[in-house]
């Protein structure tokens, strides 16, 4: 079993059940208005469904896993084609609805993967997809990212790839964007606590009132566990995880914001990270899986723990930031499958009750095209 975030197991068998095809029209009501729900809704939208999106706090609000304000964009999947293919439609979409929105929210950074070893299966393993896609990745030499990335410690890197077609999302902006589209089209938003009705046929709001449909999905990220402990609890757990904004030094600002995406490819905590974003610091997260997390009531500071830990870090691979002070940090829940793949399947008593989850710290980019992979599920 697989926990890291940048080498997921295959995910063919979640798509492999088939939803029953609904007339145009039916009522669908999807719980949670985060990067899956929100995109899920919209494509079911425009699918011909009256769509109804219930969310308690709503769209990319903090508590939420898409409530940061960025996201990494990365094709790299390691030999996994099926999250590759997801992630050159999911690109597609986020260019085309960025046009519609008139906003930026995709920022082509490009990512850079810095290899310790000859090998980084990770990277390696989609090379020829990137081939097959014409997005091909440019390896770099240790001399050449010593001279090209000069803020970087190359002593214990081995070499580097830069894929150029990637970067970042705006990421609880674009959740905002999604909402406003989906409304602006004719879909419906409630903002409101939902409880699934016992027999699973129809919602329960917090002011006791009740909805009935024809569909439901569920795709209430890290809570998914806890709404359905039964069917979830053991699959979907919510994880506490850090990223960090370091302030960079005054007289380089510019250089530090134009650095890529990073990933520590082979580095044992599995630190990446996300410059720029119009000076909101160089963000540095933490991959390695943290403690379970209550993602309703549990605080957000950071743990002096994995600070210092990530502090370590960050002084040895970017010696410059040794001594950065920390200027804002956020405590987010990943909402980790068993084995790292999305979740999408029904509920195995009620065929009307879907779940759509699972996104195990990787999940914000596919939003858009795993909504309409969803979408497609049921026309
Ligand atoms: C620190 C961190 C870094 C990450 N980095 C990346 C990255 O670089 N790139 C990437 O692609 N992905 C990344 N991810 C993963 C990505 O953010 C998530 O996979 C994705 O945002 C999950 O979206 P979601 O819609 O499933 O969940 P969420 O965004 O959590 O949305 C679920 C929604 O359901 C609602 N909800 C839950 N229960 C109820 C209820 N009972 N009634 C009503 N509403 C309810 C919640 O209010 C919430 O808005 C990262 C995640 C974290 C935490």
């Amino acid at each position: 079993m697989s926990t890291n975030t940048f080498s997921p197991a295959s995910i063919e068998s979640a798509f492999k059940r088939k939803g029953h095809s609904l007339p145009k029209g039916s009522n669908v009501i999807i719980v949670g208005a985060g990067a899956f729900g929100g995109w899920t809704a919209l494509h079911m939208l425009r699918a011909g469904f009256h769509v109804t999106l219930v969310d308690a706090w709503g769209a990319g609000h903090s508590r939420s896993s898409s409530g940061d304000e960025t996201r990494v964009i990365r094709s790299t999947y390691g030999a996994n084609e099926f999250y590759f293919d997801l992630n050159v439609r999911a690109l597609q979409l986020w260019k085309e609805h960025e046009e519609q929105w008139g906003r930026q929210v995709f920022h082509n950074s490009g990512v850079l993967w810095l290899c310790h070893q000859e090998q980084t299966p990770v990277v390696d393993g989609s090379i020829p997809f990137a081939k097959k896609h014409k997005m091909e990745y440019e390896y770099l030499s240790k001399a050449t990212l010593q001279s090209r990335y000069r803020n970087v410690n190359t002593t214990d890197i081995h070499h580097a790839w830069l894929d150029p077609f990637g970067g970042y999302l705006k990421a609880r902006e674009s959740c905002q964007l999604v909402l406003e589209t989906f409304i602006r089209e004719g879909g419906s938003f409630v903002q409101a606590m939902v409880k699934p009705d016992a027999s699973g046929s129809g919602i329960v709001l917090a002011d006791g009132s009740r909805k009935e449909a024809t569909l439901y999905i569920y795709a209430c990220g890290s809570w998914l566990g806890r709404l359905f402990p039964d069917i979830l609890g053991n699959i979907i757990t919510a994880s506490r995880q850090e990223v960090y904004y370091f302030g960079v030094p005054g007289n380089e600002s510019e250089a530090w914001d134009k650095f890529p995406v990073w990933v520590d490819a082979d580095g044992k905590d599995y630190y990446y990270g996300i410059p720029g974003n119009t000076g909101r610091g160089f963000k540095i997260g933490v991959d390695i899986r943290g403690n379970e997390f209550d993602p309703t009531n549990d605080n957000r500071l950071p743990d002096a723990k994995v600070l210092e830990r990530a502090r370590k870090f960050i002084s040895h691979r970017f010696p410059a930031l040794t001594n950065a002070p920390l200027i804002e940090s956020r405590v987010c829940p990943y909402e980790n499958s068993p084995d790292g793949n999305f979740i999408f399947q029904p509920h195995p008593h009620n065929n009307s009750v879907w779940f759509l989850g699972g996104g195990s710290g990787h999940g914000f980019k596919h939003g858009p095209a795993l909504g309409e992979l969803v979408a497609s599920t049921f026309r």
